[in-house]
């Protein structure tokens, strides 16, 4: 327990909590959560198999075959990637129970994990937990926020047993060329490294823009596997659902661990899944649409106020550069009553950046950078 990181975002939260109880109309842009419901469709699927007794009952360790088809079968019409649903899919509690515990599965204690700094926290937590050792690949801006594989020391590459990815990005919002996985997969095959890839984000994308899957390049069903979930989809991060997808026997060993830790997912939420990922996609680009309003909206706020930010193509944040990243969001909350994520919580080399979520109206995000006007930040 001491090992694990300290809560960094106390102090924000004390400050939010006091904010609130002098009734300040807080605008909170800190959590990576949809506003937006899940669509009508999905949940009318979940209260039918919520009806049926025959869902009651313990579901299957590996998640039932007809989700695993229905998973196989987005992932081929989606980026065009072949899976066998009985051996390249694995349903997850949703993707943050995947990433957990990966690393107990081939992370012996004292091995390396490479992971990104800064990143989804839980990329360290799950080596901590396997007692294994993390290398924080630094995400800079100068490299477009992908690590530099090069700069990797050689006694760590030749102790590193893992290795985790996420484009797009929390908490940067960059997006990664195909050529950036391929370098990831040769770098894998070299050193015999299992690559976990987090695509949470693929589907959040702007301006025409397309997120690849890692395994549609050449040699990563070799070496790795791919995190996904419905949760930032289709809106449902209530309801935990995901999938581990990719090399057979990565997810044999990750399907393992959950056979002595968990018992599946709940049969409904499969079935409302499989009505998420083979009914209509309209709902996607809904969302995808109002989520690049909002986007703009803020974005043209923060370049008023001097914030040198550009537009992301992917996910639901805006990381914008600002001197002092904790100096910053407190004076932000406290002048103004918006809520922002410092980029530090994320890890060391977050300093000097603040993460909003474009996770509310965008009345509520012209009012956030109306507020923001005329502030001296
Ligand atoms: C939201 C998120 C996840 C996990 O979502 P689940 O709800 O557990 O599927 C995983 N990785 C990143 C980077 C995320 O932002």
């Amino acid at each position: 327990m001491d090992n694990l990181p300290p809560y960094l975002f106390a102090r924000i939260d004390e400050m939010k909590e006091e904010k609130l109880r002098q009734g300040v109309d807080v605008i909170d842009l800190g959590v990576g959560d949809p506003d937006l419901p899940t669509p009508p469709h999905i949940v009318e699927a979940l209260c039918e198999a919520a009806r049926d007794p025959k869902n009651h009952h313990y579901p299957s360790y590996a998640g039932m075959l007809a989700y695993r088809e229905a998973v196989a079968q987005w992932y081929r019409a989606r980026f065009g990637v072949d899976l066998d649903p009985k051996k390249e899919t694995l349903a997850l509690i949703g993707s943050k129970e995947g990433i957990a515990h990966i690393a107990e599965a081939f992370v012996n204690p004292g091995e390396y994990v490479l992971a990104a700094d800064p990143g989804y926290p839980v990329y360290k937590t799950s080596t901590l937990f396997a007692e294994g050792k993390v290398y924080e690949m630094p995400l800079l801006a100068e490299n477009n926020f992908l690590p530099v594989l090069e700069d990797i020391p050689a006694d760590v590459v030749k102790q590193a047993r893992l290795m985790f990815i996420n484009y797009p990005n929390n908490p940067t919002a960059a997006t990664a060329p195909l050529s950036f996985f391929e370098e990831v997969v040769e770098f894998a095959r070299e050193h015999n490294i299992v690559v976990v890839h987090d695509n949470a984000y693929s589907e959040i994308t702007f301006d025409g823009y397309r997120a690849p899957s890692f395994l549609e390049v050449d040699g990563a069903m070799e070496v790795g596997i791919e995190m996904h979930s419905l949760s930032k989809t289709y809106n449902m991060t209530g309801w935990r659902i995901g999938m581990a997808c990719g090399n057979a026997d990565i997810v044999a060993g990750l399907g393992r661990v959950k056979t002595n830790v968990d018992s599946g997912a709940f049969d409904a939420i499969q079935h409302a899944a499989i009505a998420a990922l083979t009914g209509p996609q309209d709902c996607v680009a809904n969302a995808c649409a109002i989520y690049q309003e909002r986007r703009d909206a803020l974005v043209k706020g923060l370049t008023e106020i001097g914030l040198d930010v550009k537009a992301p193509k992917a996910t639901f944040y805006v990381w914008a550069p600002v001197d002092d990243c904790m100096a910053f969001a407190a004076k932000l909350l406290d002048q103004a009553g918006i809520v922002a994520t410092p980029g530090v919580g994320f890890g060391k080399n977050g300093e000097g950046f603040v993460r909003f979520a474009i996770t509310r109206s965008i009345e509520r995000i012209n009012e956030a950078v109306d507020r923001m006007r005329g502030l001296d930040l």
